[in-house]
């Protein structure tokens, strides 16, 4: 593949950005070479400035559940540019995706919308901590929130892929207030709730952690993280920015039924636009201004483009059948690779969680801390990577990543992805 404009887009760009990027892991730092410069995108694929096409697993990193430039996220965003753009005042459309929302998940009755995933989950840690009015929080080693200061520490792939566990520039007295704990241990769980018995604020986690590799977690151990939290007067926050209307429309909390106090959410919130949000009951949320004393606003909170955008496309994942369908195509994806790779008995796995997918280039059956994952297959990922590219099914750069199936991919999209994994698997691995 010919990626000439791409390579010329990028020296450019790394002239006016650091890294040449917007995002760290978008330089392909981890998997070496030039990042394809995206110039359209139509249903389960992208086309990259020099002409190349690809089948998407990175939509964007999860938003676009519907695939790119879905006819109706984007008839919904145009009538309501024909509008303005944003007025910051109470637009009627925000009210319309709160009630989309509210009254199709049954874990929260109040919402505030943000403007990504990290402001969400920022918003919703200086919540629990006005409400207990406690300081510590617990996170897990591998979870990643976004990149609050209080959160970014052993963060995720991001982190991860670049070789360190926490951010230069956090102030020691904000990093002290995070306590992290490694995944899949509850007496470390204990133990921190032994050491800070009055002080813990809340635990925050992925319940479905998908930023460091695919860290499915035990129903017991989510459940027990909902008893010690409540046992001590402590908050629990899902952070859904992933899972949230991906494994199901009510995510995590609907998947394992268990009712966290606050929910984040973001990335499929806005349909490919800049939405994230903060939900919990009425009560917890009165604490926020201007209705309480917790401060938390924002100039385009609840833009209404970004709000027509996640409207269409939250109806069209209430539609009945519509995750059936994802996990479906998710699972053939799995199997045609994984009949592959049983027969030639390779050192690989491939977890899947509805249409969320990650492959794992080691024998290990079950991975659910940070700790599980062999970092010597990283290696043997970049190659599977870069082949992959070459013949056109383009993933999120790095091994950490996970990739995502979207409703606009078909049976042969699928189904020809499975040939060129295959195909790859017996380049790097025979
Ligand atoms: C992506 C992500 C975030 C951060 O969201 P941004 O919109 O990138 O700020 C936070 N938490 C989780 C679980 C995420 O996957």
């Amino acid at each position: 593949m010919n990626r000439e404009k791409s390579k010329a887009l990028f020296d450019e760009a790394l002239t006016y950005f650091p890294g040449g990027v917007n995002s760290p892991v978008r330089a392909f730092q981890s998997v070496g070479g030039t990042p394809p410069f995206i110039e359209s995108g139509k249903g389960a694929t992208i086309t990259d400035a020099d002409g190349n096409t690809y089948i998407d697993y990175c939509c964007s990193w999860g938003p676009l559940i519907l695939g790119h430039s879905n006819p109706q996220v984007k008839e919904s965003i145009s009538n309501a540019i024909e509008k303005g753009l944003s007025f910051g005042a109470p637009t009627e459309y925000e009210n319309e995706l709160a009630k989309l929302i509210l009254s199709n998940i049954s874990f929260i009755e109040k919402i505030r919308f943000v403007s990504s995933g990290t402001e969400a989950v920022m918003s919703a840690i200086r919540l629990a901590r006005g409400v207990t009015n406690r300081n510590k929080i617990i996170k897990f080693e591998g979870c990643y929130h976004g990149h609050a200061d209080s959160l970014l520490v052993k963060a995720g792939s991001g982190l991860a892929t670049f070789g360190i566990s926490s951010s230069a520039g956090i102030p020691e007295s904000v990093a002290n207030e995070t306590v992290v704990l490694p995944l899949n241990d509850e007496n470390a769980v204990k133990e921190a709730f032994q050491n800070y018995p009055d002080d813990i604020a809340c635990i925050i986690i992925e319940p479905i952690p998908a930023n460091n590799g695919l860290l499915i977690q035990k129903d017991s151990y989510l459940n027990f993280l909902r008893d010690v939290t409540t046992k001590h007067s402590s908050l629990l926050i899902f952070d859904e920015v992933i899972s949230g209307f991906r494994v199901g429309f009510e995510g995590a909390a609907g998947h394992y039924n268990i009712v966290p106090d606050i929910i984040t959410y973001g990335k499929i919130i806005g349909g490919g636009l800049p939405v994230g949000a903060y939900a919990s009951s009425n009560e917890i949320m009165k604490k926020i201004a201007p209705e309480g004393d917790v401060y938390q606003a924002g100039t385009l909170s609840g833009n209404p483009i970004a709000m027509a955008a996640g409207i269409a496309q939250l109806t069209a994942c209430l539609q009945s059948g519509f995750y059936e369908s994802l996990e479906k195509k998710t699972t053939a994806l799995k199997t045609s690779v994984m009949d592959h790779v049983e027969n030639k008995g390779y050192p690989f796995r491939f977890f899947t969680f509805g249409s969320i997918f990650w492959m794992s280039f080691s024998d290990t059956e079950v991975i659910r801390s940070a700790g599980d994952i062999d970092a010597t297959g990283m290696e043997k990922f970049n190659l599977f990577y870069n082949y992959l590219l070459e013949n056109g099914i383009y993933l999120g750069p790095s091994g950490y990543e996970v990739g995502f199936v979207s409703a606009a991919h078909s049976k042969k999209e699928i189904e020809r992805t499975a040939q060129v994994m295959i195909s790859a698997l017996d380049e790097v691995l025979s």
